[in-house]
């Protein structure tokens, strides 16, 4: 299970077991960046698998998150995605009842978002081959029309090296942000799955980003964005700071957090910064365009609690974490997910 985790375990597989046996292609943004969306002659590219347990979880289903994390791939990379493909595999014996509410949602999202689901392919398998159902999300998405602009106002206070918003683009000095509360899907889902009941307070933050990345690249100066989902926070700045060369600080008081999500993981002994989003963005970004950013993403429904979180320094390549009373730890990227089947 930790091989699909999300975490250090899961990257050390992939490299060894998955990627290597493919051939090395040209491409922009390739398969070995292992970023959000691959980028290939300027068309961002990515697919997702969705294994959700239960299919229906407070504040959304299986297909909600199929869209919105397939959609919220592509935005993180500066792109705009114009169009979405989606494969289910069905339990034999599933109820249609099951089947009609989880496409009706998905089809929902899709209109919500602006992003039209063009493709599919449908399969039903015996009894036992698969958990009611699984599907997969692709999606493909163009350079967003305000990508250009918001690099080039990065580049007014520092040298730009990558054409698209990478996990290898952060440099010392710039500013964390991160668009919101931090943790509510894992406990969410994980309290309603095990009825622990802090899924009273607690709804998942599933939804799309793309309207919310636009308007933080209107404003400019965005270099780097990323969904922290499988690994939460702790890994998508782990990772930053792995493909970037970079250190960070961050500063534990300056993350949204609940109460309820804090309580519930101090109770389930997992770290709320290790446990999955659904609807949340990192977003790196020069620190003299950084309150300006966060100002556009709290004008936007999905951005409203967004919050500079720290800032990318000079090596090691590690995440220090400051804590509320002064001290200061290094906060490691998960080994893997605590709270499996959650996306
Ligand atoms: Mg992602």
């Amino acid at each position: 299970m930790n091989h699909g985790a999300g975490g250090e375990l899961m990257q050390e597989f992939l490299g060894k077991h998955i990627t290597s046996h493919f051939p090395k292609m040209k491409a922009e943004v390739p398969l070995d960046s292992m970023d959000d969306s691959a980028v290939v002659d300027d068309v961002v590219f990515t697919i997702d698998g969705h294994t959700v347990k239960p299919l229906f979880f407070p504040g959304g289903d299986i297909g909600k998150i199929s869209v919105a994390g397939t959609v919220n791939d592509v935005s993180v990379m500066g792109a705009t995605p114009i169009g979405l493909a989606c494969s289910v595999i069905i339990e034999e014996g599933l109820d249609i009842d099951i089947v009609d509410k989880v496409m009706d949602s998905m089809g929902k999202t899709a209109a919500g978002c602006g992003v039209p689901i063009v493709t599919g392919d449908t399969k039903v398998v015996e009894a036992g081959a698969v958990d009611q159902m699984v599907m997969s999300t692709s999606a493909i998405g163009k350079r967003s029309q305000y990508l250009d602009s918001d690099l080039a106002k990065a580049a007014e206070y520092r040298k730009i090296d990558n054409r698209w918003c990478t996990d290898s683009n952060v440099r010392p000095g710039d500013a964390i942000i991160v668009s919101g509360y931090v943790g509510d899907h894992g406990v969410a889902l994980l309290s309603f799955r095990e009825g622990y009941g802090f899924d009273a307070e607690v709804q998942s933050d599933v939804a799309p980003l793309n309207g919310m990345i636009a308007e933080g690249l209107k404003v400019g100066g965005i270099v780097a964005m990323k969904d922290p989902t499988r690994g939460g926070l702790a890994n998508t700045l782990n990772e930053w700071c792995s493909k970037s060369h970079i250190g960070m600080e961050i500063n534990y008081s300056d993350i949204p957090l609940r109460d309820a999500v804090v309580n519930g993981c101090d109770l389930l002994g997992i770290d709320p910064l290790s446990i999955g989003n659904e609807g949340k963005a990192v977003i790196g970004v020069v620190p003299e365009m950084a309150e300006e950013v966060v100002k556009a993403l709290r004008r936007t429904p999905e951005g409203k609690n967004a919050a500079i979180i720290g800032y990318a320094t000079e090596g090691p390549e590690r995440v220090i974490l400051k804590t509320e009373i002064g001290g200061r730890r290094i906060l490691e990227a998960p080994a893997g997910d605590p709270v499996p089947r959650i996306c």
